[in-house]
This record gives structure tokens, C-alpha cells and sequence, in this order.
């Protein structure tokens, strides 16, 4: 297929782009659409659909199950989240929420990358396997949750803890990846602990005149010091390899300064607030207690509070070990595609699963795309939508066969 009125007919198209119109966008998304659009999908697909709140009424998880021949057997999550970032629509070329498509088939939307593609792709896959009369050895789920883009708190990561979610059996699941500039897929196997935390520095207050010793400002120049070095090492690392990702670094931002009563003033009481992001080769402790002894030395009264604290989750395997990971590999290998495993930047849900123990992978079916998550004029092409569809059959096939 080729030309847009091709596209314009073409039943995925048309569900992804109705899909696309539905405007669940923060702060505050209205989920009550999406969940009558997919149950009307579950109809079409002849699926089983549920409903769970693991947080509020206002933030449901919805679940299709498509049962295997084997029920028994651990099941196939494959998760994506309903809920996409603000526009600024002044910023972009059509309509946030109109999905249009132009000439060369490429479909204007919040949320065709991030990720009601995905979703839709793992639908439009299960419809034209049952169409073909296929039977699948494992149970699937494909979950569609609230609030990924605020961190999970009202979706996946009370979900996991629920005897609903127990219920499901689940023993691997997919989840969302990033576009590709290039002809390369990325796949995700691991996320970073995300650390964001505040180093509240007390200190000698007086008067603006005077060289006071143990001022809050000295005790916050070293602690930034350190902070910082620790920041270039980091920069050095990837500058000095070429194969290493952003990934497979710890990060650390400086994100928040406060404090200060008036200039001619030496204020009691400064902060510093950080991003970091820790690497996979960091030990949590071990960091911890680094970042105390700084703070002693920098001459104490200095306390640190977490705003996040996340805990180190394994990656998932991606090796002989894995058998979910080897039937991935089986399909995209038979498929042709380039895939590149690696670490994820950000963070998506998948880190809930690991958590509970749940081998997953981030992945996306969009090479030869710019990466616009979270962007302007967020975009993705029909024919990449729909190979994608294509890659999702075999994947999905694969793993559930395992
Ligand atoms: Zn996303």
C-alpha cells in the first residue's frame, strides 16, 4: 500500500487514528472514552474484558485477555498505557487530537509514538491472527493503564501488588520502547533507579559583613563540588567509549537551589535539589553512604530527604537463561530487523514488573522515525504503523509459544 486514500481505508488505520482522537491528556485525563473504545474493541474481538482500580475510580486498568490452549501456563502481558503528555498547540501544525494524516501518510497526534500505536499494533495483531484461525499455547493480556506518564502511581505500580494482577499469572510481558531514527530497533531490557533527592544544609546565619565559618554556602559549594565531579566522570565515560549509551551511565542533575532570607544576610538554611539516575553497576548502599560521608565532611548539619528512592530491579536477561527472550530474538531475526538491546533513559512501567519479578521488554515497532515523544507535531507513518502490526504477529506468535 501506498497512497494515502489506501491508508484512509484501511481498518487499523481507522482505529488507531479513532483511538488517537480521544484527548486522555494530563494534568487531568478523562479515561471514561478510552475505556468504552476498547470495549467496543474487546466486542469486535470476541475478548473477555475487565475492569480494575488498583488506585481511584478515576484511574482503571483495563484488561483483554485472549486465553491460550494452555491456560495454565504462565500468561503474556502486553501492556500499554492510555494516558500522554500536555500539547502546546500553538506549536503544532494540525490538531493535537485530529490524527490527520497527510500526504505521505503520516499521522499528526499526541500519543502516536507514546504510545497508543503500541496499543492499537497489539490489537490489530491478535485480530488478524484470530482471522487466520491461529491458537496461541499461553493465555495473553493486553493491558491498557492510567497515569504512566506521571510515574505510574495510579496504574502499574499499585496494579502489580494486586491479587487481580496475581490472578493473571503473569510470566512476561512487553511494554513501550522508543522510536529509531535509524533502520535499528531498539529493545529495552533495563531501567535506571531514579534518585531524586535534596540535601537540606543548615549552617551559621549572621550577618553579611562578617567571614562566619561553617555557613551554609561554604557546606553547599562542596557538596556541589562533589556532586559534580562525580557528574563529569560520568560524561567522561561515554566521551571515552563510543558503545556505551546514555543508559548505561549514571546521571546526576542539578535540578533546584533554594533558599536565602535577604542579600545582606547569611541565611541559616540552603538546598540543593539532584536528579540522578543510577547505572546498573552502582551499588545502592555503597552510594548512600558515599553521599553522608560528603555530607560530614562538608562539616555536617546537613540532612538528606529522598523525593524518590527507587530500588535496584535486575535487569531482564537477555541470554540463553531467557526463553521469552530467545523466541523475541526468533522473530525479529526471522523478520531481518537489526534490534540493539539496551538500557532504557527514562523510566516506563516495565520497571514495575521487573520489580515483582517479571521478565520484560520495552519495545517500540517505529524505525526510520524521528523520535517526537513528548514533542511537537508528534508523528508516525501508516506504513510504519502497519509493518509494525506485521512484527507484532510474529513476536507475539513466538512468546506465546514459548
Ligand atoms: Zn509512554
Amino acid at each position: 500500500m501506498s497512497c494515502k486514500c489506501e491508508w484512509e481505508s484501511n481498518e487499523e488505520i481507522q482505529y488507531f487514528r479513532e483511538y488517537l482522537r480521544i484527548a486522555s491528556v494530563h494534568p487531568e485525563p478523562n479515561y471514561a472514552p478510552c475505556v468504552e473504545f476498547l470495549r467496543r474493541q474487546a466486542d469486535q474481538l470476541q475478548l473477555p474484558l475487565a475492569i480494575h482500580h488498583p488506585f481511584d475510580a478515576a484511574n482503571p486498568v483495563v484488561v483483554l485477555t485472549w486465553q491460550g490452549l494452555e491456560p495454565s501456563l504462565p500468561a503474556i502481558l502486553l501492556n500499554s498505557h492510555m494516558d500522554v503528555v500536555p500539547v502546546f498547540e500553538e506549536n503544532w501544525t494540525h490538531p493535537p487530537f485530529g490524527a490527520e494524516m497527510d500526504e505521505e501518510g503520516r499521522i499528526f497526534a499526541r500519543g502516536t509514538q507514546d504510545m497508543k500505536c503500541v496499543g492499537m499494533q497489539y490489537l490489530a495483531a491478535i485480530r488478524a491472527m484470530k482471522r487466520q484461525g491461529v491458537r496461541l499455547k499461553r493465555t495473553i493480556h493486553i493491558s491498557f493503564v492510567a497515569d504512566e506518564e506521571m510515574g505510574g502511581r495510579r496504574g502499574m505500580r499499585p496494579f502489580v501488588d494486586t491479587a487481580e494482577f496475581r490472578a493473571l499469572n503473569i510470566g512476561f510481558g512487553l511494554d513501550e520502547g522508543l522510536a529509531s531514527p535509524t533502520p535499528e530497533f531498539p529493545v529495552f531490557y533495563a531501567e535506571r533507579s531514579v534518585w531524586r533527592l535534596t540535601f537540606k544544609i543548615s549552617g551559621t546565619a549572621g550577618h553579611g559583613s562578617l567571614l562566619l565559618p561553617n555557613t551554609a554556602g561554604v557546606k553547599l559549594q562542596y557538596m556541589l563540588n562533589k556532586m559534580m565531579e562525580l557528574r563529569k566522570q560520568q560524561v567522561q565515560r561515554l566521551e571515552n567509549n563510543p558503545e556505551l549509551t546514555i543508559g548505561d551511565v549514571t546521571t546526576i542533575n542539578l535540578t533546584r537551589l533554594g533558599g536565602g532570607v535577604q542579600s545582606n544576610v547569611v541565611p541559616p538554611l540552603l538546598t540543593a535539589g539532584f536528579d540522578c539516575r543510577l547505572g546498573l553497576d552502582i551499588d545502592h548502599t555503597e552510594f548512600e553512604a558515599q553521599l553522608q560521608r560528603w555530607m560530614t565532611e562538608a562539616g555536617g548539619g546537613i540532612e538528606l530527604e529522598f523525593d524518590q528512592q527507587h530500588p535496584y530491579v535486575p535487569p531482564t536477561a537477555t541470554d540463553d537463561s531467557n526463553a521469552y527472550w530467545l523466541a523475541f530474538k526468533r522473530a525479529t531475526d526471522e523478520l531481518g530487523l537489526t534490534i540493539r538491546p539496551q538500557i532504557f533513559t527514562g523510566g516506563t512501567d516495565s520497571r514495575y514488573l521487573r520489580r515483582v519479578g517479571i521478565p520484560a521488554l520495552g519495545f517500540s515497532p517505529m524505525n526510520n522515525t524521528p523520535v517526537l515523544l513528548h514533542d511537537h507535531d508528534e508523528w508516525l507513518s501508516a506504513d510504519t504503523y502497519l509493518k509494525g502490526v506485521q512484527i507484532y504477529v510474529k513476536i507475539i506468535h513466538n512468546i506465546a509459544n514459548v
